[in-house]
């Protein structure tokens, strides 16, 4: 009989999307304009995971791919109870889209050796895809649900859990499998100060494009294994309303001549 379930769970470090703004000239992201966040859709699947350890013993793995200051959103999964956090970062894996993010992710997957569960949010809030989660799946050869709302019962051997698109589906997996969740799955933690010092001594492992060299060809990975490529950006123009104030008799003058003009107008 295994002892508690071996379960990883993926973050992305995103800008705070109400602020960021974008190169139009490159079509990249200008990660300099905003601050950095966890994925918000990550910290439920992060609380997943807590909750599955909490219930069945074993541990969580947080993996980000993702530049230096990443390490951050590591330490903060570390805070709020994960007990490994691997980041991986190297200038070769710089430019990825979606499958090559998936190679690299799905080779530091096989270089931890066997898992049970992999858990991802839905989608990130500057990607936008949702492509990530099930690719790896794909390349990991195990079976995936994608929009999870909520996870009805798990052992160590399959798991039930209900998806939503837009109709709800329940699903039963076989273990191991991989999770996208959903904002209703849960109400993420929040860690108290001294899980926040505790995380701040503890260590990110940082593993570079080398390290996944024996599960993933290299040319496979980053810009150069990239298969898309943004061709152009556009902001959408955002059209200002006016609104004036008028008060007593003259708002009502005013207000006549405003309609008068219109109907004479048309
Ligand atoms: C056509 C295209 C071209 C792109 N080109 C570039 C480029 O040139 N340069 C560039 O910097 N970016 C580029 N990107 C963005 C980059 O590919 C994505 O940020 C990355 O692949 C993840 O995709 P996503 O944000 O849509 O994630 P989604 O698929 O929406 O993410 C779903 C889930 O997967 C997991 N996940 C996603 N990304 C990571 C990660 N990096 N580490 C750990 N877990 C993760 C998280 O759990 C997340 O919630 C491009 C994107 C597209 C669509």
């Amino acid at each position: 009989m295994r002892l508690g379930l071996r379960i990883i769970v993926l973050i992305k470090q995103v800008p705070d999307i109400e602020k960021v703004r974008f190169d139009v000239e490159t079509g990249r992201i200008d990660r300099s304009s905003a601050p950095a966040e966890t994925n918000p859709f990550d910290l439920h699947a992060l609380e997943a995971g807590l909750q599955i350890k909490e219930k069945l013993g074993g541990s969580v793995t947080v993996i980000s791919m993702s530049p230096r200051q990443a390490e951050s959103s590591l330490k903060d999964a570390l805070a709020r109870g994960a007990d490994r956090a691997i980041l991986l970062t190297d200038t070769r894996l710089a430019g990825a889209d979606t499958i090559a993010t998936a190679k690299a992710l799905a080779a530091a997957i096989r270089k931890l050796g066997e898992f049970d569960l992999i858990l991802c949010g839905e989608k990130t809030v500057d990607g936008d895809t949702g492509q990530v989660g099930p690719e790896v799946a794909e390349l990991l050869g195990i079976p995936h649900a994608a929009y999870v709302c909520e996870i009805r019962e798990i052992t160590h051997e399959w798991i039930k859990v209900v998806s939503d698109m837009g109709d709800k589906y329940l699903y039963e997996l076989k273990l191991p499998a991989l999770l996208t969740v959903t904002r209703e799955l849960n109400s993420p933690r929040l860690p108290t100060l001294k899980d926040l010092l505790r995380a701040k001594r503890s260590q990110v492992e940082v593993w570079t494009a080398d390290d996944l060299s024996e599960y993933v060809p290299l040319d496979q990975l980053g810009f150069q294994g990239s298969k898309t490529r943004v061709v152009k950006v556009v902001i959408p123009s955002t059209e200002h309303r006016r609104g004036i104030m008028l008060r007593g008799d003259e708002a009502v003058e005013k207000i006549g001549m405003i309609i008068l003009s219109e109907v004479l107008g048309k």
